[in-house]
């Protein structure tokens, strides 16, 4: 069964119509899916669709079979992460961590198991009790995917996660990203504007221009078979 499922999904905004256009698309249980486009081609509007952050326009959207259209975003079992890291400034790495956790009224004992856990996989393990500010980007960066990786959800949603950092940390993050969704079996939709990024993580990718799919396959299929002209120089195959 699909993971999640969108079926002829539209967004229009009050003031801009035609955001996305009749998106069909089905992501698999364990995969990890890109969704890559120029910016402004409605990749960030797909994904808040999906978190619950913004309301869907027309068509359905299920998560695992069920219809969530209008489940608040509490309820999908789904974590975000988000660009700036919307990290909480006055509070510590190990708060900011367990946000999420103490809303929903985990119990200490599984907290600090699965602080312990995320801190261990991550490096955070000495960086605990630090603020935000006493922070590099790149491990700014860590405790937003560890806020994510203490809530066990089954499904991790992403928003250019890594466009902040510089070179060099951007791609060994990519490497900690993809090894972080095989290891906890994640289905994981990531967004980005870098096609290096998506030819590098994506099991599949679809290319988004103007919201519309231009393509969906995996990199070698983009690379060596695009479907149209957008496709072979957004990806860059020689076509
Ligand atoms: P991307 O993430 O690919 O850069 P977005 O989903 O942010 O694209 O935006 C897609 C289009 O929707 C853009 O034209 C943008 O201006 C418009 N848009 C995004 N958010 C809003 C909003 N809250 N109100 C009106 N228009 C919006
Ligand atoms: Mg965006």
């Amino acid at each position: 069964m699909s993971q999640v499922e969108l079926i002829n999904i539209s967004k229009s905004y009050h003031k801009q119509k035609d955001v996305l256009k009749g998106i069909n698309l089905s992501i698999e249980e364990g995969e990890f899916f890109v969704l890559v486009g120029p910016s402004g081609s409605g990749k960030s509007t797909l994904l808040r669709m999906i978190a619950g952050l913004e309301e869907i326009s027309g068509g359905i959207l299920k998560i695992n079979g069920n219809t969530v259209n209008h489940l608040p975003p509490k309820d999908r079992n789904l974590s975000m992460v988000f660009q700036n890291y919307a990290l909480y400034p006055h509070l510590t790495v190990e708060q900011n961590i367990l946000f999420g956790l103490k809303a929903r009224k985990i119990d200490k004992q599984e907290q600090q198991k699965r602080l312990k856990e995320a801190a261990e996989m991550l490096g955070l393990t000495e960086l605990l009790n630090r603020k935000p500010r006493e922070l590099s980007g790149g491990q700014r960066q860590r405790v937003a995917l560890g806020r994510s990786v203490v809530s066990h959800a089954p499904l991790c949603l992403m928003d250019e996660p890594l466009s902040n950092l510089d070179a060099k940390l951007r791609a060994n993050m990519r490497v900690q990203i993809r090894r972080l969704q095989k290891r906890l079996g994640l289905t994981m939709i990531y967004v980005t504007h870098d096609q290096v990024e998506a030819m590098t993580m994506g099991d599949r990718i679809m290319v988004l221009n103007g919201g519309e799919i231009q393509q969906v396959g995996k990199p070698i299929t983009l690379y060596n078979e695009p479907e149209n002209l957008f496709v072979a120089s957004f990806i860059g195959s020689p076509k």
